[in-house]
């Protein structure tokens, strides 16, 4: 086998064995690195408008919705843009969902 080849076959198969090594690590890395959000801000999130106004006085839609979650902010008409029916459906949502820890979140409409 000619030198050039054998030289070539040696850097494909350090490549691949660095590949596979590095991806070992970012798959170990994710597992336990993870952080864990709420399910319950998204959840909350796709039940206000979404106008990112910031009316609320937060950073938007997501950000009041970290805050019901959180219990940082307990007025769900905090959002002046969202309707009546949204705010009782969020109040509904939140009064009948355990977070992560089975904590519920107190709001109020
Ligand atoms: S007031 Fe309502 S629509 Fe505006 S950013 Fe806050 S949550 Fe979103």
């Amino acid at each position: 086998m000619p030198v050039v080849l054998q030289e070539i076959l040696k850097t494909i198969a350090v490549m691949g064995a660095l590949a596979v090594a590095l991806g070992l690590m970012l798959a170990v890395a994710a597992k336990y690195l993870e952080v864990k959000i709420d399910p319950r801000i998204e959840a909350v999130n796709k039940m206000l408008p979404g106008a990112n106004c910031g009316a609320c006085g937060c950073a938007g839609c997501a950000d009041l919705a970290k805050a019901l979650v959180t219990g940082k902010i307990d007025k769900i008409s905090a959002c002046r843009v969202s309707k009546p029916d949204a705010r009782a459906k969020i109040k509904e949502y939140l009064d009948q969902t355990p977070g992560p820890d089975g904590n519920i979140a107190k709001v109020t409409i």
